[in-house]
């Protein structure tokens, strides 16, 4: 690992004083925040990320997980993923984001991982960890190695011809179909930023992988009140049953009444270069009836516009089969 300078930020306006110097905030960046480090430092033990200051936030107040005044959730950047997802609130409001977080790493990673830094977790991309490949997410213009090698994991909705890499968060999937709000207090003051516009698609920039500039620090996360009637659940489907990534993972939030679908959100994960909630499957699928078909159906037109590659090719089916199942159980037609 290279040298680096050690701050421990005592206020936000420190740290994101500190942070400002910075020349980007995406990769190559040269002062990091600290949060829990479990992306951070290993990927600075394989000189993936060499910054030369890293600035501790783990002492600013942002640990709460509170009601707001129109009854949705404030979630503090640092709040742990595993209080996040044994939070009394969460377990009942927002099922969804409780299964998902639960469904990620491991019981020690969760005690550790913030909110913050689950959400600017980076891709799992063998070739972006090795620095002996060609990648250009990591060294942008070398190439990308992917491609024409090993890309069974990756992504195969939203890649472009420089990058196919997969956004490996569960959490993140959870809060596409939630809808929730990034807020980030910078240099030049607070933004409230919807979580489908906060991940960048690669396009020809995949080393730019958020909206996030120097100085921006993550405060909390936002949630919109829980629907009254509503139920959502979180299936993540694997190469194991613990400890690995989604090869294909589905979060769905419905409410159905009379037997059709009144309100339906849906976001897939493992599958897209960023969290992907699937529009268009639920246009089709509001006001339609709940059965077998209708939601298979669903599923086929959410994956229209997948475009595998060499050794991915099995993920369209295992992504239909994902989404027709995670509805299943979220409209009560199959328990497990
Ligand atoms: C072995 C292993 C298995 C894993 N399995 C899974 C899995 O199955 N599913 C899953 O979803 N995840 C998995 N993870 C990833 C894990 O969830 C993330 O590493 C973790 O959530 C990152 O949080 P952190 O607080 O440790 O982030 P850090 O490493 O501290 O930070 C990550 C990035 O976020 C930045 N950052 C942190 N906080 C802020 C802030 N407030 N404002 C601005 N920038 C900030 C940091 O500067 C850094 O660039 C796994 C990780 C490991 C090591
Ligand atoms: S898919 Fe992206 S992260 Fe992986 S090698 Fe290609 S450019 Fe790098």
């Amino acid at each position: 690992m290279d040298p680096f300078e050690y701050t421990r930020a005592g206020t936000v306006p420190e740290a994101i004083g500190i942070a400002a110097q910075s020349t980007t905030a995406q990769q190559g960046a040269p002062v990091r925040f600290l949060a829990g480090g479990t992306t951070l430092v290993d990927l600075m033990k394989l000189g993936v990320e060499r910054p030369t200051r890293l600035v501790d936030i783990n002492h600013l107040a942002l640990n709460k997980i509170e009601r707001t005044s129109d009854g949705g959730l404030r979630i503090g950047a640092l709040v742990r993923n595993a209080a996040l997802a044994h939070d009394p609130n969460v377990v009942r409001d927002y099922r969804v984001l409780s299964e998902a977080l639960l469904s990620g790493a491991s019981a020690q990673l969760r005690n550790v991982a913030t909110t913050s830094g689950n959400l600017l977790q980076r891709t799992r991309c063998m070739y972006f960890r090795d620095t002996t490949m060609a990648c250009n997410k990591r060294n942008p213009g070398s190439r990308c190695s992917a491609i024409d090698g090993d890309n069974r994991m990756l992504a195969i909705l939203g890649t472009s011809s420089h990058c196919i890499a997969t956004n490996p968060s569960d959490m993140n999937v959870a809060l596409a179909a939630l809808e929730a709000t990034i807020n980030v207090q910078g240099a030049r003051g607070t933004r409230a930023i919807p979580l489908d516009d906060f991940h960048l698609l690669p396009g020809d920039t995949p080393h730019r992988e958020t909206v996030l500039e120097p100085g921006d620090l993550i405060t909390h996360v936002t949630l919109p009140p829980p629907r009254t009637g509503a139920t959502s659940r979180y299936l993540k489907l694997r190469d194991r049953a613990s400890y690995e990534f989604a090869l294909a993972s589905a979060a769905v939030v419905v409410e159905v009444t009379g037997g059709r679908f009144r309100y339906i959100r849906l976001a897939m994960g493992g599958i897209g270069t960023k969290p992907w909630r699937m529009k268009a499957a639920e246009q089709a699928l509001t006001g339609a009836a709940v059965d077998e078909g209708t939601i298979r159906q669903a599923a086929t037109l959410a994956l229209r516009d997948a475009r595998p590659q060499s050794a991915n090719g099995f993920k369209v089916e295992l992504a239909k089969r994902c989404l027709t199942h995670a509805l299943r159980l979220a409209t009560g037609m199959a328990s497990v």
